[in-house]
């Protein structure tokens, strides 16, 4: 797997929140840990956060994000390129096309209104990434507890609580869907997660890169 560093990310003067994310591609890529995150966590909680990160890694999740974000722009784009040249735009002028500073308004709406919908289906891909994420976090580290453990300490932090009504306007599905999820995952599983897949949690990736 390659990522170019796991870096430690300040950001305790300003916030009590505490995150782990991977961003960029390829040569680029990074994983961040607050150091919220890291004094807050105990070790073996920050691993099965970072193993979760690797999932993000390995499965190419941030360029899938970002083909599937640039299909909904380009969409978008393509629909009110047809609308401005069709008159469909509201309180725009005669046959100015781009050029018709009227446009503003209603294209305002229009994109916010594209964004919305566009929100809906990257939303979706994004939950569905993380669900995939936390199982090869599980299957990496080779238990669940860790997980389940720094998941409730990391609501706590945030404060954020929601439910399945409001899920559809988060990017992550909600933390206690996670938390049953893995507990599913465990009673399947039982012992047998430890000896799957042995070779992944030992060697380089869980000492060279530890955060300090
Ligand atoms: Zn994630």
């Amino acid at each position: 797997m390659r990522a170019r560093a796991v870096l430690e990310w300040r950001i305790s003067g300003r916030t009590r929140q505490a995150n782990a994310l991977v961003t960029g591609i390829g040569a680029t890529r990074r994983i961040l840990l607050t150091d919220t995150l890291i004094s807050a966590l105990s070790e073996e909680e920050v691993e099965a956060l970072v193993a979760h990160e690797f999932g993000h890694c390995a499965l190419h999740h941030v360029a899938k994000r970002l083909i599937l974000q640039g299909l909904v722009f380009s969409v978008i784009f393509f629909c009110l390129n047809f609308a401005v040249h069709n008159g469909l735009v509201w309180y725009a002028g005669e046959n100015l096309g781009w050029a018709d500073l009227n446009l503003l308004p209603g294209l305002f709406l229009y994109w916010t209104c594209g964004r919305a919908y566009g929100t809906f289906i990257t939303g979706a891909l994004s939950r569905k990434q993380e669900k995939a994420a936390d199982l090869y976090s599980w299957k990496l580290v080779g238990r669940v507890e860790p997980f389940v453990t720094g998941m409730r300490k990391l609501s706590d932090l945030n404060l954020i609580v929601f439910d399945k009504g409001s899920e559809w306007r988060y990017m992550h599905p909600p933390t206690a869907d996670r938390i049953a999820a893995a507990e599913e995952f465990r009673k399947a599983h039982g012992g047998t997660i430890a000896s799957a897949e042995p070779t992944f949690a030992t060697g380089s990736t869980s000492n060279q890169e530890k955060p300090q």
